[in-house]
């Protein structure tokens, strides 16, 4: 077979998800995030397998995103972070969807094309990136709340660093801008769930640590990703390797080309940085990535592997985010379409 194997541990994704609503505490719900398509690791059967876990409000980015969910899960409540954008009235509608309203554009919007539908709050309390900002709340609150949200929610910019000063001071913004009202309320997602109880209120988000990322240091790994050699070549001191000849051999080597590239997901940050395993040995990724192949030094291994290992026991997502400078966010929601996907 020629395409990169990618294998998704359902039941380990299903213990994060417990391993997390635990954390979250008795008096929290935990919802799951599975914007992106579930980051990349395919919606329907990682909604599926929470959903078996005991998640029950599952959160996207966008209204596309909400058919194939709806159909996955007909029974699960279905948030919507964009909350309700022009010429989403019939998306919302037919998914039935809650769309997490976050202007008064939005409001304004929702009430006119959608009135008796259900909807929740996003408020901004310093990250400004989505959400009603403290004043415009201040002036729309008790016709907002009168009408009856399923939730009020804000994001948290700095969650992932415990000592980082923003997040008390986003906390202290949302107490000012939801205390006393009767709508469950929610602040955390992976990295907020780290911080602490006064984090939790009614329902945490997470989204990564489900996935087997950090900041959920403890999570069990998601996914395992494994691609096949299609060639091996000696290659004599002085040679060059690949595009740009940006790797050149000091000694002898023996260098093996292995089917996945930046098509795939394996960013070219990648080139001359990463490592790929083959069991517990590292080969390093020599030259740079190609679309379709990379090219990896095993000159030390006694035998040549039919495949090689890109995410596995030894190596996790945040691993290879280090080695191309980039987070396992993004390593995730690159994974490309073209692997043989296998879900256990
Ligand atoms: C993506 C997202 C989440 C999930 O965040 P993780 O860091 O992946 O847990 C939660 N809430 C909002 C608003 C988001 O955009």
């Amino acid at each position: 077979m020629g395409t990169a194997h990618l294998t998704v541990d359902l039941a380990a994704l299903a213990d994060n998800w417990r391993a997390l609503d635990a954390l979250s505490g008795a008096d929290c719900a935990t919802g799951a995030v599975v914007k992106a398509d579930a980051y990349g690791l395919g919606i329907a059967p990682v909604a599926r397998a929470l959903w078996e876990a005991g998640a029950r409000r599952f959160f996207i980015a966008v209204a596309e995103e909400g058919a194939a969910l709806r159909a996955a899960l007909p029974e699960a409540e279905i948030l919507l972070f964009s909350g309700h954008m022009a010429g989403d009235a019939d998306a919302i509608a037919a998914a039935d969807m809650v769309p997490l309203l976050n202007s008064i554009e939005q409001l304004t919007r929702h009430f006119e094309t959608l009135g008796d539908h259900p909807f929740g709050i996003q408020l901004d309390t310093g990250m400004n990136r989505l959400g009603l900002e403290p004043a415009e709340w201040a002036a729309a609150r008790d016709l907002v709340l009168a009408q009856r949200p399923r939730l009020v929610m804000s994001h948290l910019a700095c969650a992932d660093d415990p000592e980082d000063a923003m997040n008390g001071r986003q906390l202290a913004v949302f107490h000012e801008m939801t205390d006393g009202i009767e709508v469950p309320r929610s602040l955390a997602a992976t990295g907020g769930i780290g911080l602490g109880p006064e984090y939790h209120f009614d329902l945490t988000r997470p989204g990564i640590g489900l996935y087997g990322g950090l900041p959920f240091a403890e999570a069990r790994p998601v996914v395992a990703l494994s691609a096949p050699v299609v060639q091996v070549r000696e290659v004599a001191a002085g040679e060059t390797v690949g595009y740009g000849a940006s790797w050149i051999a000091d000694e002898d080597a023996r260098i093996a080309t292995v089917s996945a590239g930046y098509a795939d997901g394996l960013i070219r940050a990648m080139g001359n940085e990463a490592v790929l395993f083959h069991g517990a040995t590292p080969c390093p990724l020599v030259g740079r990535v190609s679309m379709d192949l990379l090219t990896v030094d095993v000159s030390h291994l006694p035998d040549i592997p039919d495949r090689l290992d890109i995410l596995g026991p030894e190596q996790g997502i945040d691993d290879l985010a280090t080695a191309a400078g980039t987070i396992g966010y993004e390593i995730l929601t690159s994974l490309g379409g073209r692997y043989h996907r296998d879900y256990r």
